[in-house]
């Protein structure tokens, strides 16, 4: 498996077959050597595609001007190692591993959207909203408007409410066809709609008297 040693380093090719749906790369995978028999034992198991990624991680660190050489495969298979430790529920490594995709490829709105729903996942929400907010600010409402709806989700249970529904009425427009985004909306809408002072039950704007209780409004 071998083919070069340089320095501390040796090469590998990832075998066709061994990581589901990568596309190869032109440039073979540097392990340190003395990383390299921990690394044919995991191997025996199942591919340790979490590994390869910190060596690369590593190997970058110390040839920063190799980067170009392993954008795409890098991006990829750090997204690969998120979900290998996400599904070892070592999600708090796998945002390591979510962020060095990014790293590699900061425009794949796809890895960003799992990077964000992780951290909401791990109550980071003020982390998650700030994640939401890049894909926002860049993707098409239609694919994306889970990024509003998740968004305003995290805006409101930190009591955001006014932001969330500011937020919800800009993907209004494009009518997401789900009803868990329609949910989120009378959530936010209800959350910031005025209240009765007697019964605290929401009403409409201008309304000069309360539905519910009957109570006068000034
Ligand atoms: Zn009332």
């Amino acid at each position: 498996m071998t083919v070069t040693a340089m320095n501390e380093w040796v090469f590998i090719d990832i075998p066709d077959g061994a990581v589901e749906g990568f596309a190869g790369c032109d440039y073979p995978f540097p392990i340190r050597k003395d990383r390299m028999d921990d690394f044919e034992k995991l191997r025996l198991e199942m591919f340790p595609v979490p590994v390869l990624v910190d060596e690369l991680d590593e190997y970058l660190d110390e040839f920063p001007g190799r980067v170009e050489r392993y954008r795409e495969a890098g991006a990829y298979l750090a997204l690969c190692a998120a979900v290998d430790t996400t599904i070892d529920n070592c999600r708090e490594r796998a945002l390591d591993y979510f962020r060095l995709s990014l790293w590699f490829d900061s425009s794949n709105l796809a890895v960003r959207m799992s990077y964000a729903v992780a951290l909401h996942a791990l109550e980071r929400r003020d982390e998650a909203i700030a994640e939401y907010r890049i894909i926002i600010a860049t993707a098409d409402i239609r694919q994306w408007w889970r990024a509003w709806m998740l968004c305003a989700q995290a805006l409101m249970f930190l009591g955001r409410d006014q932001e969330a529904l500011y937020l919800l009425r800009d993907a209004e427009k494009t009518v997401p066809d789900d009803p868990l985004f329609w949910d989120t909306l009378a959530e936010a809408q209800d959350k910031t709609a005025p209240k009765c002072p007697a019964c605290h039950a929401a009403l409409p704007a201008g309304a000069g008297f309360c539905g519910f209780c009957g109570a006068r409004l000034s």
